[in-house]
């Protein structure tokens, strides 16, 4: 355990639950972020999950502001959701042939977002995202990536990668097990930085298959787009014969109806050629696409050389729930969704305000989060620049009061349109003593 413990609260069925995973999965968690190594402690394992809520398994209960990393937008068990699933549970798992529902998630789809004229649907954001950037690969004929430091597109070989030692050079590595020959095509280049992406574009433009973005990132905390940045990186693969990967895996259907683009874009002179989705399209079971203009997507297989496959992609009782769950995206629930983003994040920062603890909110439609540093966050270099300590004490606060933020601070906060006037009201209930604790720890 790293320092003092403020928060002595005991999760004993969590605790003997993790105890029996750790033997037979590694650290007890099929994700590491869910293993709380940032913050410490024991993770708390859930027995069930209703509305905004979620309920541990010592019986206790916590306001979720995780929702799944994303999917849960409508709230947990959304009565529409869980009959959606039932019936398409009755009429059977998986087929392994084409089937209805698939039809008409990738139609709901493509009739949210303008420029994706059809999707090919797969089982993870990872997938997704690894699936896009062979496409691309194949559509261009080149082999290298540019991606940017602190932006998250799941764990693909090609995209766990960091900076190399000069700013248009090849990546490194990021993981053990991932060979330089997998990551030495991909260049990592800053966030929000025209002048790098122009100096990588001089020095290897004609070998740039593809720029990878998130759509506006997340997974660094929020960092959104500077004015213009995203139009620039239309600019500059355009003009170098290079397609531009919108990652909207976070980002879409949650930012707004269109996801990030119908915020931001069009970005003349057009829009990315390929974007990728997953979280909210799924609704909490594992569905993914990705997806762009017809011509483009003409070039996967049957129909082209690109191969690509999935004995569960499209799984009928996944695409049953995406689409009962997008469907359920109505423009009350985006409304819902910015008042309580609103609240919770006017009430986190009025309360560390009074404690005294510096801090940035930083908000991309309903996603936020906070930055535990004076100033605005632009890049991954930015973002990393803050009092993570301060952050576990204040983490630890709210999860005694029965609020579960992400357990880390370089995490978006995900509200639902569930949350309601008592869950908003206990989540700011719990903040001025999570911003006294944060201010004790500051510095530590
Ligand atoms: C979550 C995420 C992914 C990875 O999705 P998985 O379903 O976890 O594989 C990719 N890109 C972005 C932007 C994400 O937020």
């Amino acid at each position: 355990m790293m320092g003092p413990m403020p928060y002595p609260m005991e999760a004993p069925a969590s605790q003997r639950l993790l105890d029996r995973a750790r033997a037979v999965i590694p650290g007890g968690v099929n994700s590491p972020v869910r293993a709380f190594r940032a913050v410490t402690g024991t993770p708390r394992f859930m027995a069930s999950a209703r509305g905004p809520w979620l309920f541990d398994a010592d019986g206790r209960r916590y306001a979720d502001l995780v929702g799944s990393w994303g999917p849960m937008i409508l709230g947990h068990a959304h009565p529409e959701v869980v009959a959606a699933v039932e019936n398409a549970a009755r009429a059977g798992f998986s087929f392994g042939t084409p089937s209805e529902n698939e039809v008409a998630l990738a139609e709901e789809i493509v009739s949210r977002v303008g420029p994706v004229e059809q999707v090919r649907l797969v089982s993870s954001g990872t997938e997704a995202t690894m699936s896009a950037v062979r496409l691309a690969r194949g559509i261009t004929g080149r082999p290298a990536l540019v991606k940017f430091a602190g932006c998250y597109h799941g764990h693909v070989d090609a995209l766990l990668a960091h900076a190399g030692s000069g700013v248009a050079t090849f990546a490194l590595p990021d993981s053990a097990g991932v060979p330089a020959s997998a990551a030495g095509e991909t260049l990592v280049l800053p966030y929000n930085d025209v002048p790098a992406l122009e100096a990588a574009f001089a020095e290897h433009g004609e070998r740039i298959a593809a720029v990878i973005t998130e759509a506006c990132p997340g997974n660094m905390g929020v960092v959104p787009p500077a004015p213009g940045f995203t139009a620039a990186l239309r600019a500059i693969t355009a003009a170098h014969g290079a397609l531009l990967i919108s990652d909207e895996v976070m980002t879409g259907f949650r930012c707004g109806p269109a996801g990030w683009y119908g915020l931001e874009g069009p970005y003349p002179p057009g829009a990315p050629d390929l974007f990728t989705f997953g979280k909210v399209m799924g609704g909490g079971f594992p569905a993914a696409a990705f997806g762009g203009k017809a011509e483009h997507m003409a070039m996967l297989a049957p129909d082209g050389p690109v191969y690509q496959a999935g004995t569960l992609s499209g799984n009928p009782v996944a695409s049953a729930a995406g689409l009962a769950t997008l469907r359920g995206c109505t423009p009350e629930v985006y409304e819902r969704l910015a008042v309580v983003a609103g609240q919770i994040s006017a009430a986190a920062g009025e309360a560390l305000t009074a404690a005294g603890v510096p801090h940035r909110i930083q908000r991309a439609g309903s996603m936020f989060s906070i930055f535990f540093r004076d100033g605005a966050v632009t890049c991954y270099d930015e973002a990393r620049d803050q009092d993570t300590g301060a952050f576990r004490a204040f983490f630890h606060s709210l999860l005694a009061d029965g609020v579960h933020l992400p357990p880390s601070a370089f995490e978006t906060w995900f509200v639902s349109a569930a949350h309601d006037d008592e869950a908003v009201g206990h989540v700011v209930a719990a903040m001025p003593a999570a911003a006294r604790a944060a201010a004790a720890a500051a510095g530590a």
